[in-house]
């Protein structure tokens, strides 16, 4: 039995964070790990600014809801339901990403999750555990699944090492670079295609 695993955002979705800092106009939300490295402290950050604008989670939800999945994103997303078990791997939280799962037809979802009080105030965050997207290509394994993963970023290169195949989707140049045992594709016909070479079954059909 095979099992594709796929990163969420740059993949299907775009960087939510991003794409909600350009709706709201808030730019300390674009910093990403990249400019504060300690995940704790750019979440506490996030969170500071999003009370600081008085956005709780159903302002955020209302914003993320206008935004769209990658054009083809949910045709490509069919095509490989039809083909595969299918696990989306994420970074992310139910709570925002809930809004563009509502677009792709609600597809399996494992990532992280927010604490929200009374008044619709995000308080806190809760990791599903460490290392998660490693973790659960593991626990596929385990289950006897074969399993062929797709990402576009350094967060996803433990999961790719770890998975039967692991493909590099619209990865930046450095990150194709520094793991070139992976074939990175940039459109998803190329991503298909990456697919049903990678499983072991005959797609062909
Ligand atoms: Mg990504």
């Amino acid at each position: 039995m095979e099992i594709a695993c796929l990163d969420l955002e740059g993949v299907l979705i775009p960087e939510i964070w991003i794409a909600f800092s350009e709706k709201t106009g808030i730019e300390a939300l674009r910093a990403t790990t990249r400019d504060i490295p300690d995940y704790d402290e750019l979440m506490t950050m996030r969170l500071a600014e999003l009370d600081k604008a008085g956005l709780g989670l159903t302002e955020i939800q209302e914003v993320i809801s206008t935004l769209s999945p990658l054009p083809g994103a949910a045709e490509f997303l069919d095509w490989l339901r039809e083909r595969f078990q299918v696990v989306i791997l994420s970074d992310t939280f139910y709570e925002f990403a809930g809004p563009l799962m509502a677009q792709l037809g609600y597809p399996t979802l494992l990532c992280h999750k927010l604490t929200v009080d009374e008044s619709g105030k995000v308080v806190d965050y809760n990791l599903r555990q460490a290392n998660p997207k490693r973790q659960a290509i593991c626990a596929f394994k385990s289950l006897y699944y074969r399993t062929i993963a797709t990402g576009d970023s350094y967060n996803d290169t433990t999961m790719l090492t770890e998975a039967d195949a692991g493909i590099l989707f619209s990865a930046p140049q450095n990150v194709i670079e520094e793991f070139p045992q992976f074939p990175a594709v940039h459109s998803y016909e190329d991503l298909k295609k990456e697919f049903i070479k990678a499983s072991n079954r005959d797609l062909s059909l």
